[in-house]
């Protein structure tokens, strides 16, 4: 019989947004390193590759020609100008996964996220609040990868990427990185049990009915 705890269930698509610096790529690198069965969506970008980043693992790095090769092909469920250059979000990425039984977890902005809303409105999207905005100074400060002026703007942004918190189906307030990482963790686990995404139920409800 089969395993009641591997019942087939319908992939989801798990959404993380926040301004710059809230935390969000921590609260990601953890839950992916906590959950087998979801895998990160990485975006394509036309944004200069920062030190420490690797083409194909933090995103897929392009050139604006490349860019709108991708776009001509419709390559993208969704892309979106974020500072001063393109992010757009794969299909191949999300085919990938979800063909191979996982999750996918999108670390995309609101404009993306709206988008995405509209192609598949079962997406589960979560926001992740700083715990202020010194705090959120300081974590762009401290980061040390933007030089002043783009922090600058990034600060400016903030504001504006908050505004669209009420779009989301959860909020995280990120005044830890580990608690906040196993909320998201529990949001995760709670809509993996939504009896709607959880295609196997009918065949096991009946061998429990006859
Ligand atoms: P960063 O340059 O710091 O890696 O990312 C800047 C912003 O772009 C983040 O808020 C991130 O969520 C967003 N972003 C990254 N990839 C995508 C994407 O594929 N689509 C959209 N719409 N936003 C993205």
């Amino acid at each position: 019989m089969a395993d009641p705890s591997k019942l087939e269930r319908r992939g989801l698509l798990y959404v993380l947004s926040s301004p710059s610096g809230a935390g969000k790529s921590t609260i990601a690198r953890m839950l992916l390193g906590s959950d087998s069965e979801i895998a990160m969506s990485v975006s394509a970008t036309t944004r200069p590759i920062r030190e420490g980043e690797e083409d194909g693992v933090d995103y897929h790095f392009v050139d604006n020609a490349e860019f709108d090769r991708l776009v001509a092909q419709d390559a993208f469920l969704e892309w979106a100008h974020v500072f001063d250059h393109r992010y757009g979000t794969l299909r191949s990425e999300i085919e990938k996964s979800l063909a191979g039984g996982r999750d996918v977890l999108l670390d995309i902005d609101w404009q993306g996220t709206q988008q995405l809303k509209q192609v598949d409105p079962d997406i589960v999207r979560v926001f992740v609040l700083p715990p202020s905005l010194r705090e959120l100074r300081r974590r762009l400060e401290h980061r040390g990868t933007d030089s002043e002026e783009v922090v600058a703007r990034r600060m400016e942004r903030a504001a504006a990427e908050i505004s669209h918190w009420a779009e989301y189906d959860y909020v995280l307030i990120n005044d830890d990185a580990e608690i906040c990482a196993a909320k998201a963790g529990a949001i995760l686990d709670a809509e993996r049990l939504k009896r709607e995404r959880r295609t196997g139920l009918v065949d096991f409800v009946r061998t429990l009915t006859g």
